[in-house]
């Protein structure tokens, strides 16, 4: 078999519905929603199989990095994952190697070779990767009020994270209250230096009576020995990994045990391949896996769950399950949560399509976040047209009043 074509699908993923914004964090609120690329890739076989993957990172970016890599497998045995996989990481030496866009575009590829391997061996991905381990997948949505996280709960969901960036103990203190102990709670401060590391220890230390399940991204996630010190300080698992790319990119995040959860990206961490190494020095370590997939599509998510089948760390997926309407008209089939879970996909491959006539009826239309409006509170009033990533957002005192 040979790969004869690399194509990409880039489309635009549309405002969330008005409940969702109502009930997002202050942090997602401040964002441009509508600016939300997806970005597909579709690898052929001379034999007719296609495969199919997702980047992230960038997608408008990734897209070219995408097209520039096709010529590099065409023509080359699509078996040959991990050849393919080390081909395409010496060609991105002159972009830097570990960067996102490098990986996102390998990613795509990469998860594409998985499911044409699949498709030909008439098996689904997981049985690639050693096999299941387990036939279901938990997942955890997102609310930011006590309100929508017993909706949550009412649909079955046993897991919540909320955003930890104002009112963090308070919110917490209101959704524990409401969902009781039998649900899990999570917070995710969303890595700008919001806090100091001494205040992002503060703030865990108050938040350390509600037994969280993980406390994520609590300080700039660059800062590894910022992280380091939050993790000795705070009796709370430490999540993050969202923003690092192949086991290079999360290596000291592993090896120094400076978080419980690693939480790699599917869209952007270099594929199927990195993912099922991660997993490997994640386990060795005792740490586990909890996928990132807040601004990802439909087919990243399969993926996830074939790698959470087959790995003995698997924690939990993130899932934003009614952000946008068009998650459930892009791919198919469609994966319904029951009892707070999702059963592995079955079908060969990964088991997903994609509808090119939902991509071209929703050309991408633009792909930055920018912060959204000083009403949004999360800065110091007259400071939030800075717009620099390293301030504090607010005088300590009232800094710190916020998280009470
Ligand atoms: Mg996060």
């Amino acid at each position: 078999m040979k790969i004869t074509g690399v194509k990409t699908f880039l489309m635009h993923v549309g405002n969330p519905p008005p409940d969702a914004i109502a009930t997002a964090t202050t942090t997602q609120r401040g964002h441009t929603w509508s600016a939300r690329n997806w970005l597909f890739v579709k690898v052929y076989t001379d034999d007719g199989i296609t495969g199919l993957g997702e980047c992230s990172g960038w997608p408008r970016v990734i897209e070219t990095a995408v097209q520039d890599l096709a010529p590099l497998v065409l023509g080359e045995d699509p078996f040959d994952i991990e050849r393919l996989w080390q081909k395409m990481l010496i060609a991105t030496m002159g972009h830097g190697m570990t960067g996102i866009v490098g990986s996102g575009a390998m990613n795509g590829i990469d998860m594409a070779l998985w499911d044409i391997k699949g498709k030909a061996l008439k098996t689904p991905v997981y049985n690639l990767l050693g096999g299941k381990v387990r036939d279901h997948i938990r997942i955890y949505g997102h609310a930011g009020t006590p309100e929508r996280a017993l909706s949550l709960k009412e649909r079955g969901i046993t897991g919540v994270k909320t955003g930890g960036v104002v009112n963090t103990v308070e919110k917490v203190d209101a959704i524990r209250k409401a969902v009781g102990d039998e649900m899990d709670i999570m917070v995710d401060a969303h890595g700008p230096p919001w806090f100091t590391t001494k205040d992002a220890i503060l703030v865990g230390r108050a938040l350390e009576p509600y037994s969280l399940l993980f406390y994520e991204d609590p300080v700039a996630p660059e800062n590894v020995d910022a992280i380091a010190r939050v993790q000795d300080a705070v009796n709370i698992p430490i999540a993050a990994g969202e923003r690092h790319s192949n086991i290079w990119g999360a290596r000291q995040l592993i090896e120094r045990e400076l978080v419980d959860v690693l939480q790699p990206d599917t869209g952007r961490v270099g594929g199927i391949t990195q993912l099922k190494k991660l997993a490997a020095m994640a386990e060795s370590h005792y740490i586990m896996i909890a996928p990132h997939s807040g601004s990802l599509g439909p087919v990243a998510e399969f993926a996830a769950l074939h790698v959470l089948a087959a790995i003995p760390n698997g924690l939990i997926l993130e899932r934003v399950e009614d952000d946008v309407p068009i998650r459930y008209k892009v791919a198919h089939p469609v994966l319904k949560q029951e009892k707070g879970f999702l059963k592995v996909p079955d079908g060969p491959g990964l088991g997903v399509e994609i509808d090119e006539e939902v991509v071209r009826a929703n050309p991408s239309r633009g792909n930055v976040s920018v912060p959204g409006d000083p009403a949004d509170g999360a800065y110091e009033p007259g400071t939030w047209d800075e717009h620099v990533y390293i301030q504090q957002r607010y005088r300590r005192g009232t800094s710190l009043k916020r998280f009470k």
